[in-house]
């Protein structure tokens, strides 16, 4: 019988580099896959329906969640964001691994269900960078901006639970440390898929 995937949990503050490491992992690691979340947020500009989140209106997320088809939600900054409970469950069962891009009370439901997740929690050096980051991004409204910082601040705080803690000071150095973990935990060197190579 084929073993089953493991299951990787990613938290951040907003801001803190989290999207261009889990793409940077995933482009390195072809086996793992990523659990495509649904929110109500609205989509920023260049995201796409089905890649990047399920878009969804607050009575089709209720819906999902009354029906019991989240395997875990939370209100973020707002918004609803939840994970699908049959994707997680049947990609792990056909022993294929993923990673679960989600915030801390996201984290903790997994991490106190018996799906025993890798977990790691990724920070940026300063909050004064963290703003700097959400500034420059240029997606976010101020009040937006204001909302994602309070909250960083009270995530910051719970990083303990997690397994694993990086510091993304500097982008490369934080890219080889989660590679590596990454690397420890389902085998093998992390691999570059040949036509990204050099
Ligand atoms: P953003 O709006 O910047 O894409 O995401 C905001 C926050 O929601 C991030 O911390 C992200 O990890 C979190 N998030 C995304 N998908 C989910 C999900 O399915 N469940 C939970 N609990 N949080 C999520």
């Amino acid at each position: 019988m084929k073993d089953k995937g493991k299951l990787f949990v990613v938290s951040a503050p907003s801001g803190a580099g989290k999207t261009t490491l889990v793409r940077e992992v995933l482009r390195r690691f072809p086996d793992l896959s990523y659990s495509v979340s649904h929110t109500t947020r609205d989509p920023r500009s260049g995201e796409v329906h089905g890649k990047d989140y399920f878009f969804v209106t607050h009575q089709a997320f209720t819906d999902l969640v009354e029906q019991g088809l989240m395997l875990e939600w939370a209100q973020v900054h707002g918004n609803c964001y939840g994970t699908s409970k049959s994707f997680v469950e049947e990609s792990l069962e056909k022993g294929l691994s993923l990673i679960l891009d989600i915030d801390v009370q996201g984290a903790r439901q997994i991490m106190d269900s018996d799906l025993k997740p890798v977990s790691v929690f990724i920070m940026a050096p300063s909050m004064e960078v963290l703003r700097q980051r959400l500034e420059s991004r240029g997606t976010d409204s101020r009040e937006v901006i204001d909302l994602r910082l309070k909250n960083a601040d009270q995530e910051i705080r719970q990083k303990n639970i997690y397994d694993h803690v990086i510091v993304n000071d500097r982008l490369d150095r934080a890219i080889d440390e989660i590679c590596a973990l990454f690397a420890s935990e389902i085998g093998g060197a992390s691999r570059i898929p040949m036509e990204n190579k050099g």
